[in-house]
């Protein structure tokens, strides 16, 4: 069955209690965009409020720990986003990768983690501007994904239930985010047939068909639909225009018009 467009707000290390109104009126605007599915991930502190607010839109975290619990110092693991009403995590963010040093293995342990905790991912991968000028991006690309993706987990692996239900990818080349460069329409459509492809060779056809592939990077609501129109992507991670209901919901009534063709 197809999937509903998937338009998932990234809010980074922005918004304090005072940033509640915006996440309202854009569980609001949901409620009156049912064809498109709705998502925030708010930072920590505001996981528990958006939930207790939010009606219709999904809530999720930027981040979690790979370990159970323990000594680590500031970090939070899977179970506690969950406890917190999360639903979902974003995983493997290039942020996460170039602040924390978070290597393939780490997002991969991490997403084992969330796996277990019953959470949805969102697995991010996403070259640099050095190896997409080298011809290299599709090849790390795929490489970067294969390396974290958690293939064999029981919540993933074939027969165990939907792959679509619990997995996502996103596509976001890194020189894209924040900087309002997007890469071409030729481009974007490569990258996700060649990860279509892949995720068809690791969960088979049924099962890889199905996943969503969402492109990411400077994604507003007037290049949206454009983008979301392209073969393959099925829908956006958005950091930027995700901060005010009014951009966030104008790409995802893009969202809802490209679907309907
Ligand atoms: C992101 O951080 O995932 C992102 C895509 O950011 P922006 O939309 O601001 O480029």
């Amino acid at each position: 069955m197809p999937q509903r467009p998937y338009i998932v707000g990234n809010w980074k290390m922005h918004g304090t209690r005072a940033m509640l109104s915006e996440a309202r009126a854009i569980d609001r605007a949901a409620q009156r965009h049912m064809k498109v599915e709705v998502a925030l991930a708010p930072p920590y502190t505001l996981i528990h409020p958006v939930h207790r607010e939010a009606e219709q839109i999904g809530v999720g975290a930027q981040d979690c720990h790979h370990a159970d619990g323990g000594a680590h110092t500031g970090d939070i693991s899977a179970a506690m986003v969950a406890d917190a009403g999360a639903k979902f995590v974003i995983l493997g963010h290039s942020e996460r990768r170039q602040n924390h040093g978070e290597i393939d293995a780490v997002v991969r342990a991490k997403a084992e983690a969330a796996l277990s905790a019953g959470l949805r991912i969102i697995l991010c991968c996403g070259e640099s501007d050095q190896t997409r000028e080298a011809g290299k991006a599709v090849a790390f690309v795929k490489k970067q994904l294969k390396a974290s993706l958690p293939v064999e987990h029981e919540a993933l692996a074939n027969g165990a239930g939907s792959v679509s239900e619990r997995l996502t990818i996103a596509y976001e080349p890194i020189w894209a985010i924040g900087t309002g460069n997007t890469a071409t329409i030729e481009d974007i459509g490569e990258m996700h047939a060649e990860i279509r492809a892949l995720l068809i060779e690791l969960f088979g056809q049924e099962q890889g068909s199905e996943v969503r592939i969402l492109y990411g990077g400077s994604v507003k609501p007037d290049n949206a639909a454009e983008i979301l129109s392209t073969p393959e992507v099925g829908g956006a991670l958005v950091g930027g225009a995700s901060l005010t209901a009014d951009s966030f919901m104008g790409i995802a009534l893009a969202a809802a018009e490209a679907d309907e063709g």
